[in-house]
């Protein structure tokens, strides 16, 4: 990779301020009321009974499949889409679980509905759980796999790590399934640098949940220190101006996926609970801006977006775009790389492929997954990028050389 010194954009950023650090140093001296305060906000949010904040989205994912497992012994499969996070292989391998992928859809990223039907009427009686993910903000149609289980003791784990703010249909994502997740990790919609919130509206998981997390450790005072350190950190280096000095440490793995089932798995500390404070305003800020440059971009670029056909645009993370082939794609983040400009691919691969994991699906083909992983691009749309960032990631994507389809 091109080591480059001067203004760099990162792909997501989700600011801390000065601010957020005294909240959160604040957040320290009260200790776990800082905690039971960011829990109750959260319920009255979201309209829900229950709520419980660990140390980050795979390992809220990690205790809800323990949870479900508790309860449903004879069941040991975790259906989830063939493109998604590392993390969400890693939190199921975690919990002992095994993994059953589904193909996704072209246009929406959602599952391909056609092949989740068949997987359900075969695999019913082994499945614990359902996975829709909300990727980059596009809500996954909860409803039409609702509607598939119908009758069946299959749960809904709403996985809406890259959603927290967002809505479908009038109602808040995160609520839609029997249990659901965030991630308050350093690209997300909200952060605490790292951190994981679960809610549920249903009592028997919440009993379950109860335990498990009761069960997982603290942070300890050096853990709480390494957090203090590292929201410092971001307080500036998440800025342009400075982005590239980060970037350019080899052990900070910025921006890479990994799949690591052996990561840690606490109750969230009063500091990060402390710097959530406000997280309401601040949730709705960020997502108003991110909602203008999305604007900006869909101005400028002539492409057709065939999730945003269906009513009000999403609120998004990121903006995902598909270019026609691998190559193409190769050259324009190259170009990106060359002037800071903060593209990125999406994950590197299909969960199959995955290194770790893929003698396990050697006998499965998930080609939508897989050409998602060659030929999907995404672009910032945080608040750091100016006017003349979209025009010249416009340009870029216009220009002859890279024709969008
Ligand atoms: C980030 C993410 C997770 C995991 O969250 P962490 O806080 O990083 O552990 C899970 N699923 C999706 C879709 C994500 O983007």
């Amino acid at each position: 990779m091109a080591f480059r010194i001067g203004r760099t954009l990162p792909p997501a950023a989700s600011p801390i301020y000065l601010r957020d650090i005294v909240s959160g140093i604040a957040g320290l001296f009260r200790g776990s009321k800082a905690v039971t305060r960011f829990e109750g906000e959260l319920k009255k949010y979201f309209g829900v009974e229950h709520c419980f904040t660990v140390s980050s989205g795979k390992a809220a994912l990690s205790v809800i499949l323990q949870s479900l497992k508790a309860m449903h012994p004879d069941r040991d499969e975790v259906l989830i889409p063939a493109f998604t996070c590392y993390s969400v292989p890693s939190a199921i391998i975690r919990a002992g679980l095994r993994i059953r992928l589904c193909d996704v859809d072209a246009e929406t990223f959602d599952f391909d509905f056609k092949g989740l039907e068949k997987i359900i009427s075969e695999h019913g009686a082994r499945l614990l759980c359902i996975l829709p993910v909300h990727l980059f903000g596009i809500p996954a149609d909860v409803d039409r796999i609702r509607n598939l289980v119908e009758g069946r003791e299959v749960v809904i784990v709403e996985d809406a790590a890259q959603a927290m703010g967002g809505e479908s249909g009038g109602k808040k994502l995160g609520t839609l399934g029997d249990v659901g997740f965030f991630s308050l990790g350093r690209g997300k919609a909200l952060s605490t640098v790292e951190g994981g919130i679960i809610i549920t509206r249903r009592d028997d998981i919440a009993d379950n949940l109860a335990g498990a997390v009761g069960a997982l450790g603290e942070y300890g005072a050096l853990e709480k220190a390494r957090l203090l350190l590292y929201a410092a950190a971001l307080v500036v280096l998440l800025r342009p101006s400075l982005f590239w000095l980060p970037k350019s440490l080899p052990f900070l793995r910025l921006g890479e996926t990994i799949y690591a089932p052996d990561f840690p798995m606490r109750k969230m500390s009063a500091f990060q609970a402390g710097l959530a404070h406000g997280w309401e305003r601040k949730l709705h800020g960020l997502k108003r801006v991110r909602s203008g440059k999305m604007h900006d971009f869909l101005e400028r670029l002539a492409t057709r977006f065939p999730w945003l056909d269906a009513g009000r645009p999403p609120d998004l993370l990121r903006l995902p775009l598909r270019i026609d082939s691998a190559n193409r794609r190769a050259d324009i983040l190259r170009a990106s790389e060359a002037s800071g400009l903060g593209l990125a691919a999406a994950y590197p691969d299909s969960v199959d492929r995955i290194p770790e994991l893929k003698a396990h699906f050697s006998s499965f083909h998930y080609p939508t997954a897989k050409k998602n992983a060659e030929r999907l691009l995404t672009l910032p749309l945080h608040k750091y990028l100016t006017g003349d960032d979209i025009d010249r990631i416009a340009e870029l994507l216009r220009s002859e050389e890279w024709p969008i389809p």
